[in-house]
């Protein structure tokens, strides 16, 4: 271990950092998290951008209803369900032996169309936001047309001289595949060693280039960005660093509020929401909870949650050094089998843009995961991939070991009519077999 940052570390902190390097579940406070008001004025994202966000994917809705028949009921508007859970919560206070005080809710971003995942929200976002600008300077488009004229061959003709790259697990890559090819874009994923076949099988049927690499997630994002330098007509969608994709993953804060209103679930001072997402690289649960602090500020918690063999986001910003340090330093593997987790080395642009409004961080292991998934699958019928359960466990931190959060911010009353949101970000989409397997592991588990 680098001994310079570990001696800089206080005691706590290096007692949290020797079980993160031995692969045990941890759960990290964070710091430096801010009242709302102090947080944002540091911020160079607005409302405003999410705002134009939203806008944007309100233009291009005709035309997802019409290339996309599956999100023809909501009119184009790429949206997922939020549904309660209480057999599940039951199942989970039982192993707790303690009740969990509020009640919880599961975010479907497992059953977005057209990916069936969270990339579903960032990754389709960039697509669309490059084939606007694209069209609009070359005055095919107007922002007043309808944009289901981008459903025919003149469009497609027109963006097949340009080309989308990507690095990706497996999620990203079947989001910006899936999109690009549709839409007309040359497209290529750089696939990292981890990504799974059935993912590599599917974006090829779909007309996308798929290349393969032996290493991890990394890797396959600096080759990618590499080939994608040497062509002037090629998009390289940056997974580490990119604003765009983040802000469409913000736009999701909007519809939850609205699904909030419509259940006729309060927020406020009284009533407080806690939100759990699963962190890979960081944009996706970044630009979520980003976004539910605009709309929700002191009144939302939100918590990251990460694979024991993939702590990249809580070891960036526990240490201050973010993209400059990956677990592989602290002797971890960076091996799990949560889709999308397997990442190594955070965002620093989220780490640094979401460090005043994070609350904090925990770990869970494999095995977690593959247990959380069959009772999950038992109890209320729904399936997810292994990633999409980490953030299950937190409403078990709160409860437990991470209580004194509740108590420092005086929620420790509040939290019995306070909402527990548990971000399930992908899993529609898993061929069954696959899932008999998830599952058969979650019993031996
Ligand atoms: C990508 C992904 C995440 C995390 O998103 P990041 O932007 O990489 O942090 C979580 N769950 C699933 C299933 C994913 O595919």
């Amino acid at each position: 271990m680098e001994k310079e940052f570990y001696n800089r570390m206080g005691s706590q902190e290096q007692v949290l950092l020797n079980r993160l390097s031995n692969y045990q579940e941890v759960y990290w406070s964070n710091g430096k998290l801010e009242k709302y008001q102090t947080g944002i004025e540091k911020c160079t994202l607005t409302w405003i951008d999410v705002d134009d966000a939203e806008k944007r994917l309100e233009r291009f809705a005709p035309y997802i209803a019409k290339v996309f028949p599956e999100t023809q009921n909501t009119g184009g508007i790429i949206e997922s369900p939020l549904v309660k859970i209480p057999s599940m919560q039951q199942k989970m206070e039982q192993d707790l032996g303690q009740r969990i005080s509020g009640d919880l809710w599961l975010k479907c971003d497992s059953h977005l169309p057209i990916s069936g995942s969270i990339k579903a929200r960032g990754g389709i976002y960039e697509v669309l936001k490059h084939a606007e600008k694209l069209a609009l300077s070359q005055r095919l488009l107007t922002m007043d047309d309808d944009y289901s004229v981008l459903d025919s061959d003149q469009f497609r003709n027109f963006f097949s001289q340009y080309s989308i790259a990507v690095g990706s697990t497996g999620n990203l890559g079947l989001s910006i595949g899936i999109m690009s090819a549709k839409i007309g874009f040359n497209v290529t994923v750089h696939m990292s060693a981890d990504a799974k076949q059935w993912k590599k099988d599917l974006l090829r049927l779909k007309g996308v280039t798929v290349v393969e690499y032996e290493s991890d997630y990394s890797k396959a994002v600096e080759e990618g960005r590499r080939q994608a330098e040497a062509d002037p007509s090629c998009h390289f969608i940056d997974d580490e660093n990119s604003q765009d994709l983040f802000l469409g993953y913000a736009t999701a804060a909007l519809r939850l509020k609205n699904q909030l209103q419509e259940l006729k679930i309060t927020v406020d001072e009284n009533h407080p929401l806690f939100v759990y997402l699963p962190c890979g690289v960081g944009g996706g649960p970044g630009g979520v909870a980003y976004g539910l602090k605009l709309l929700f500020k002191d009144n939302v918690h939100c918590f990251f949650a990460e694979p024991t063999h993939s702590p990249c986001m809580l070891l960036g910003m526990m240490t201050g050094l973010h993209d400059q340090i990956s677990v592989q330093d602290i002797g971890l593997d960076n091996l799990t089998d949560a889709d999308g987790l397997a990442v190594g080395r955070p965002s620093g642009f989220v780490g640094k843009i979401i460090e005043p409004f994070l609350s904090g961080i925990y770990t869970v292991s494999d095995e977690r995961l593959y247990k959380l998934l069959k009772d999950l699958a038992d109890s209320e019928n729904i399936y997810l991939e292994p990633s999409a359960l980490a953030g299950m466990n937190g409403p078990v931190w709160l409860a437990g070991e991470a209580s004194d959060y509740l108590s420092r911010h005086g929620l420790s009353e509040k939290v019995s009519q306070g909402t527990h949101i548990v971000w399930a970000t992908g899993g529609s989409m898993v061929p069954k077999e696959m899932m008999e397997k998830y599952y058969q592991k979650g019993v031996n588990s």
